[in-house]
């Protein structure tokens, strides 16, 4: 039994994962992962109305009685909570990558943009504001690539890096915010139309800073590395912890 509000592809998937309580004492060491078929009695999801993202559904989901058979147990029993954090290393690096993918694409748009929209006897790339607007962008863009890019190579080679996923997907989500507005601006008029991708990209770049854990969750991640001495490490199975 129970509920949860946001869940991505909840309406249109066809099975779920869930972290549900099997051992409710034990608290994070009492969290399974099951596998849940969609159509099983009891359960039933609403899609939410949202601001960007639409290209998947955002749902809430509701367990009313939903039986689920010992089969469907993903992984150990009560390594629910380790396995969901491990999991948000690849899934804060993807958002990272993601962001600085987009706003690449972003800053390439409005340099087309740029160099065709004359204004005032110019074209846009001559105005010596927005040429320094761009050169900062793709200097920012590029140190985000770089740093993404080598946390991948350290996430393959094995790494468990949740200090640094976590102040990728910081700077990188947060980096996209500011280049969708500012690539936005460059567009003028047409940046606020719907006919042009500038206006999705906005939308969609302001949930960066906000699924797979806030930027306020992130600086809180990093902060009790660097302040309380926090070492993130590995999941242990069950018989090892
Ligand atoms: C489109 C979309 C898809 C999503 N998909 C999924 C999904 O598939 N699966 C899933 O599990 N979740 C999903 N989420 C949920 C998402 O991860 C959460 O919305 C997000 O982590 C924030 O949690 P919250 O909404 O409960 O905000 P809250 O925790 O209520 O936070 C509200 C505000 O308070 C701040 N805050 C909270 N705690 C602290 C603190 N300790 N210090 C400082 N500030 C703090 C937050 O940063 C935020 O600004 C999705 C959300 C959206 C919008």
């Amino acid at each position: 039994n129970g509920s949860k509000t946001f869940i991505t592809n909840g309406v249109s998937s066809d099975f779920i994962i869930a972290a549900v309580k099997t051992d409710p004492s034990a608290k994070r060491r009492g969290i399974s992962l099951l596998i849940i078929d969609r159509d099983s009695p009891g359960l039933s999801a609403t899609k939410l109305n949202k601001l960007g993202w639409r290209a998947s559904d955002t749902g809430e989901i509701a367990f009313d009685q939903v039986k689920v058979p010992v089969k469907n147990l993903l992984g150990e029993e009560n390594m629910g909570f380790f396995y969901i954090m491990q999991h948000f290393v690849s899934e804060r690096l993807s958002l990272a990558v993601g962001a600085v993918a987009s706003s690449a694409y972003a800053l390439e748009l409005s340099l087309q943009y740029m160099g065709e929209r004359s204004a005032f006897g110019r074209t846009l790339n001559k105005f010596q504001v927005l040429r320094h607007r761009v050169a900062q962008m793709a200097a920012e863009i590029e140190m985000n690539r770089a740093f993404v890019y080598s946390l991948y190579q350290r996430y393959q080679a094995g790494e468990y890096i949740v200090k640094e996923a976590s102040m990728a997907k910081l700077l990188a989500t947060q980096l996209a915010d500011r280049v969708m507005t500012q690539c936005l601006q460059m567009f003028g008029g047409y940046g606020f139309m719907e006919d042009y991708p500038l206006a999705r990209m906005f939308r969609d770049a302001r949930l960066g800073q906000i699924g797979g854990g806030t930027s306020e969750i992130m600086c809180e991640i990093i902060a009790k590395a660097l302040i309380d001495q926090v070492r993130y490490a590995p999941p242990k199975s069950e018989q090892e912890t």
